[in-house]
């Protein structure tokens, strides 16, 4: 099924504000900072192939600790100065003091990269374990955003959760914090990776039953291995639907079999969700552009 190029491709500065207020769909890929040598050439390798599809943006994501967040800075810079792609920087809040945020958001700043996708991170090791404010430091997603709003004229993303964080009680609770976000001054959202479509769409009428308008890019992350029938679930908090579940095992020790199912259910996915009228389609790429990219031209969203 061909669904269009869209209209008009972003220019290198320009924001995902103004990309999505023109009505534009937004597509996008993101990777992340890699940890050898080796992983870094991939890394370029992939954002070269990507390149040359012309996303409206791609997103490097941030470290929960350690070396990797510096690269983060290094390789958007680099994304911005290197190549013809809108690099939008991941940060995190946790372990990191005000100052340092600032410190971080100023670097962007000298590198005239505006855009930001700003997340509280988790606790390094567990996932759930106990989240413990950096002493001078900010305790949820809502106080970063207005933090990098008040540093200068950034256009900053956060994160979504169509089957709900799972740190919140319940969903009225979900959806308060969501909209606080929002209220803080976000200007889109991107979500957790997720299988269901109706996920997604509950999520967004949820949202919008609280006022709220700001734009929800799902974010597409295909099956392509039998590890990720338990990685995945983990990741994302919740469990495949049942038939999708059952496709995959059926196949499991054919690792081709495998991922042409995760292929498949990530295409119909996808060309669900721009038909329900979602803002535009975010990709995660591990680094490794093969599978992202056959999704991609499965949609006919691009030609070349
Ligand atoms: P928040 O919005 O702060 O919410 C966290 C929890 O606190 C929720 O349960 C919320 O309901 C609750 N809450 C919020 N405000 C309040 C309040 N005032 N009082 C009480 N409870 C409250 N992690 C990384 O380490 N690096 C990345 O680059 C990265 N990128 C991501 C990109 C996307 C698109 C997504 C979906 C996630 C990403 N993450 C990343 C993971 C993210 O850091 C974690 O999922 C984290 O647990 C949630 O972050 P948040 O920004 O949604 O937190």
């Amino acid at each position: 099924m061909a669904l269009g190029i869209p209209s008009t491709r972003s220019d290198h500065a320009q924001t995902v504000r103004d990309l999505l207020a023109a009505g534009d769909r937004s597509f996008s890929f993101e990777f992340m900072p890699p940890r050898n040598e080796e992983g870094e050439r991939k890394l370029w390798d992939a954002i070269r192939r990507v390149e040359s599809l012309e996303p409206n943006f791609v997103c490097m994501t941030y470290g929960a600790g350690g070396s990797s967040r510096g690269r983060t800075v290094d390789l958007v810079g680099r994304i911005a100065t290197e190549t013809t792609l809108t690099p939008v920087a991941h940060i995190t809040a946790v372990d990191h003091s005000v100052a340092e945020l600032r410190n971080i958001i100023g670097q962007y700043a000298d590198q005239n990269v505006r855009n930001v996708l700003a997340v509280r991170g988790d606790p390094p090791g567990d996932p759930m374990g106990e989240w413990v404010r950096h002493p001078e430091g900010v305790t949820y997603a809502a106080e970063l955003v207005e933090l990098i709003k008040g540093i200068g004229d950034f256009c900053v993303g956060v994160a979504a959760f169509p089957q709900m964080h799972p740190r919140s009680g319940n969903w009225d609770e979900d959806i308060r914090h969501f909209v606080a976000k929002c209220r803080a001054g976000a200007d889109y959202a991107i979500t957790q990776m997720f299988f269901e479509v109706e996920d997604y769409l509950r999520l967004r009428d949820r949202v919008a039953a609280a006022g709220c308008d700001t734009p929800i890019i799902p974010e597409i992350m295909p099956v392509t291995n039998s590890r990720q029938l338990v990685r995945f679930p983990q990741l994302s908090g919740s469990d495949f639907p049942d038939d999708f579940r059952r496709k995959l095992e059926s196949v499991i020790d054919d690792p081709a079999a495998v991922r042409a199912v995760g292929l498949e259910h990530a295409t119909a996915m996808a060309e669900r969700l721009l038909a329900e009228g979602a803002p535009g389609l975010h990709f995660i790429t591990l680094n490794h552009s093969t599978s992202t990219l056959e999704i991609y031209q499965n949609l006919g969203l691009h030609t070349r």
